[in-house]
């Protein structure tokens, strides 16, 4: 079993139980968990790594993506959109892809995570054009060797039926449900430490059909995975729901199945007090994407309120249409500056917001063995530099959210070294970036 003995850390911020923030300890991993943490660790045979002015974290982890939009970064014509007119301007573009460009993309999105920090993501996969599939995604993140939790998003009311997207992006609800089922059994992992689950993820209430959020959820709970979509994301989104479904969206998700400990819903930006309280009560969890919601001029989500309630809150850089960064230490980052701007400057300090990085995400995948640094938890850790220009006469770690570095040193996860010195070990990124950069200009001719 391999072993790894991290040395002399200069800080060592756990995120466990007690919040233990360790200075001058070692970690040691052994296999894929945390095998023992404190002074002067010895473990003769294992690798060595000098920690000395480093700061370590647990990974962080993402709860919201769309892997597949890396290629449709900073879109004219998208750039200063509201939602709805943004997706319109998407969808056409989109329904250009295949599984080359699902793949590639997602192998940039995922790289980019790992730099800054992430060692689990999730993803939202909602659009299937000419032969794409979820495998295409899976098997990026197996390269990149991040933890992955895929999820089978879906549309279904097309342009014709009076939805958003176009006919061509949108999937007949018999296929979406097979389809999901083949994947959750191809790929879903239960077991601790897995590195590959599978949710199940109908876009959004105005992309799909209540048969079909009902039907999702019913297969969801008799296969165990967890379930996921787009909820109260701006004014636009609420109105909708009030002028189709006669409800508020927390209550279209609690007639549906959407509440639950085994729900995580993104954005939730307009949620109100009672729908605040129906998601602390019934433990759903939210995926907050500070960026993309400024981005988009969403407003900003009540996390304050949430967390005080008790809702699980964790974070998502959101697709690179709409934020356009995937840096989730930069997202942490803003995560805590928004709250600032709505509540007062003492109203989410840099622990917190580091601490719903890791293991408030991890809590919202339904991850207890991740998220924290503790013995007998997933070997997942973020190094970072505390020599670098950014942190440069720092007082504190917590300099880390208030000034950086927004990129990892190294990185862990399932106890093997992904990042080494602020470079991806497991893959060439120049070569992804050009191969990236040619099926954008294509996408861009069309
Ligand atoms: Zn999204």
């Amino acid at each position: 079993m391999t072993e790894t003995l991290i040395k002399h850390a200069d800080h060592i911020i756990t995120m466990d139980d007690q919040r233990h923030a360790l200075q001058g300890a070692d970690i040691l991993l052994r296999g894929g968990v945390v095998a023992a943490i404190g002074q002067n660790l010895k473990a003769d045979g294992a690798a060595v790594f000098h920690a000395k002015g480093k700061i370590i974290t647990p990974g962080l982890v993402n709860t919201h993506h769309h892997l597949y939009q890396t290629l449709t970064r900073a879109v004219p014509g998208a750039q200063d959109a509201l939602l709805f007119g943004w997706l319109q301007r998407l969808y056409p573009i989109w329904a250009g892809f295949g599984p080359e460009e699902m793949f590639v993309s997602a192998q940039v999105g995922l790289a980019e995570l790992a730099l800054s920090g992430c060692t689990l993501t999730s993803d939202h996969l909602y659009l299937y054009p000419n032969g794409a599939r979820l495998d295409d995604t899976i098997a990026a993140a197996e390269e990149i060797g991040l933890r992955f939790h895929a999820t089978r998003g879906a549309m279904s009311i097309g342009e014709s039926d009076g939805g958003l997207p176009p006919d061509a992006l949108v999937e007949n609800e018999e296929h979406i449900l097979e389809d999901s089922i083949r994947v959750i059994d191809a790929f879903h992992d239960a077991s601790a430490g897995a590195m590959v689950r599978v949710g199940v993820a109908p876009c959004s209430p105005f992309s799909v059909t209540r048969d079909l959020m009902r039907n999702a959820a019913i297969l969801a709970r008799d296969k165990g995975v967890m379930m996921h979509t787009h909820l109260a994301e701006n004014d636009e989104d609420i109105a909708y729901s009030l002028e189709k479904f006669g409800c508020r969206p927390g209550q279209y998700a609690e007639d549906l199945g959407w509440t639950g400990a085994d729900v995580w819903h993104a954005h939730c930006v307009k949620l109100d007090g009672r729908e605040i309280d129906l998601f602390a009560r019934s433990r759903t969890g939210v995926a907050h994407c500070p960026c993309s919601n400024c981005r988009l001029g969403s407003g900003i989500a009540p996390v304050r309120q949430m967390r005080d309630a008790g809702v699980p809150v964790g974070l998502g850089v959101d697709g690179s249409a709409s934020n356009d960064i995937g840096n989730l230490v930069a997202e942490a980052r803003q995560a805590m500056l928004l709250q600032r701007v709505q509540n007062g400057a003492d109203a989410m300090s840099a622990g917190e917001a580091l601490e719903i990085a890791t293991r408030g995400g991890a809590q919202v995948l339904g991850r207890d063995d991740c998220g924290q640094i503790a013995v007998g938890k997933r070997a997942d850790l973020a190094i970072w530099d505390a020599k670098v220009i950014e942190n440069a006469g720092s007082w504190d770690p917590a300099a880390l959210l208030l000034a950086g570095p927004m990129k990892v040193d190294a990185l862990f996860v399932e106890g093997r070294q992904i990042v080494s010195e602020g470079q991806l070990t497991s893959v060439d990124l120049p070569k992804i970036i050009a191969r990236q950069n040619t099926l954008a200009r294509k996408l861009a001719e069309m």
